[in-house]
């Protein structure tokens, strides 16, 4: 079969997702990757109770954690000093992407979308898609979820993303030979980037060690790494550094062209504070593939885009005042005091936790956050002890 409904390149949890939730209303699906699965993707693996409710009720069943760690305490730290070791957070799945994306593609076949994995793309119109080989399908509407260097994105914008916003990050697997991640803390750094942090995750066999945040206020990432990596007491040179960018907030007001859909990465669905993306990759996939149904539906495919639209207000509304909110938690003005009342305040550690896990939302977030904002600026500047 040449001929779809809807083609969907990428087949991470935004395209797995839109590839399943679309099969199984009945639609013919070309699911398209260059890469073959189980396929890895640089990522802290950081699993949110939100991923798993989305998980849920996108592929209709739990995701098997089996491979996952599960933590329930976090050690957060600024500046070479630990702030707080918080015990009974809300739940922290430390996963690996090989093994949770295998899960979304394995869904998103079994859905019955056709598997066009490691086949990389020559060519693309609005309709159409052309391997290297020379085979093309054709479609009545195009999902990209091709990621933040999205082909598609290119295709529509002629970038796919703006070096002066998009974030990037480093990371490394730490082994067991370097260190045994069952004693060790999951820790998240404040200062071991500018506008963003750094993070050690530890999952069953090895240790996830990396930081991120803003390129253009990080020029020499490399050397900050390798301080981050001297701090934890791991060498500097024992483990390759790799690198990814990372939609941190640059989300695209236009996520597409009437029949074109873009989504998670490739619509720069990341929150631009903790950097999570994975839930927004499924969500996102989700209501692109209802939007592209239910234009098809209407024998309307050029509606697609008004209708995913609408149905991303929501999460936009989120990632504005996050965009906002951010000035507040990363600016240099604002950063050491919002880490003294961090110290201090036990409310405002378990804000971030449930932040980071997923469980709050930025509109109540923001509210809490003005409600205390005189308290917290007061404690802030009290001398401590
Ligand atoms: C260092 C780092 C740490 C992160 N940590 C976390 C975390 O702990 N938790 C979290 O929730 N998020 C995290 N994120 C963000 C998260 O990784 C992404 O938001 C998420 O992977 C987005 O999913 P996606 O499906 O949109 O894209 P991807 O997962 O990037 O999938 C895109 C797919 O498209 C395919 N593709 C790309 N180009 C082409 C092409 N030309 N032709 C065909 N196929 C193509 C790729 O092979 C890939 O399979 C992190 C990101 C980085 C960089």
């Amino acid at each position: 079969m040449t001929e779809f409904d809807i083609i969907i390149i990428g087949a991470g949890p935004a395209g797995s997702a839109a590839a399943a939730w679309a099969a199984r209303q009945g639609l013919r699906v070309a699911l398209v990757d260059k890469a073959r699965f189980p396929r890895s993707k640089l990522c802290g693996g950081l699993f949110t109770e939100r991923s798993r409710s989305y998980f849920r009720e996108i592929f209709g069943q739990d995701p098997d954690l089996s491979q996952a760690v599960t933590r329930h305490n976090c050690a957060l730290w600024y500046e070479g000093e630990e702030l707080a070791k918080l015990e009974d957070i809300p739940p922290l799945h430390l996963t690996m992407r090989l093994d949770i994306d295998a899960q979304m593609f394995g869904h998103a076949l079994a859905a019955g979308a056709q598997d066009f994995t490691g086949r990389p793309v020559a060519n693309l119109t609005d309709s159409s898609v052309t391997f290297r080989d020379g085979d093309t399908l054709t479609c009545r509407v195009l999902i990209g979820a091709d990621g933040v260097s999205s082909i598609v994105a290119k295709h529509l914008f002629g970038a796919a993303f703006d070096t002066k916003t998009i974030g990037f990050g480093l990371e490394i697997e730490a082994p067991l030979a370097l260190q045994d991640p069952q004693t060790q803390p999951l820790r998240i750094d404040f200062a071991a980037a500018q506008w963003g942090y750094g993070w050690s995750f530890p999952k069953q066999g090895s240790t996830t060690v990396g930081i991120g945040g803003l390129r253009a206020e990080n020029p020499d990432m490399k050397a900050q790494m390798a301080a981050y990596l001297t701090t934890l007491g791991l060498p500097t040179d024992a483990v390759k550094v790799k690198g990814h960018h990372l939609p941190f907030g640059d989300f695209r007001p236009h996520p597409g062209r009437a029949s074109v859909l873009l989504a998670g990465d490739a619509a720069g669905l990341v929150d631009p504070i903790t950097g999570e993306g994975i839930a927004f990759a499924m969500k996102s996939g989700q209501l692109a593939a209802q939007a592209a149904c239910d234009a098809l539906l209407a024998q309307a495919p050029q509606t697609a885009l008004a209708r995913y639209q609408k149905a991303l207000k929501d999460m936009h509304r989120n990632l504005r005042i996050a965009c906002a909110l951010r000035h507040v938690i990363f600016g240099p003005r604002w950063q050491k005091t919002l880490m003294a009342s961090f110290r201090r305040s036990g409310t405002m550690r378990m804000m971030y936790m449930q932040l980071l896990a997923g469980q709050v939302e930025y509109p109540e977030l923001a509210r809490r956050l003005l409600l205390r904002l005189p308290k917290y600026l007061l404690t802030a500047l009290r001398p401590s002890r």
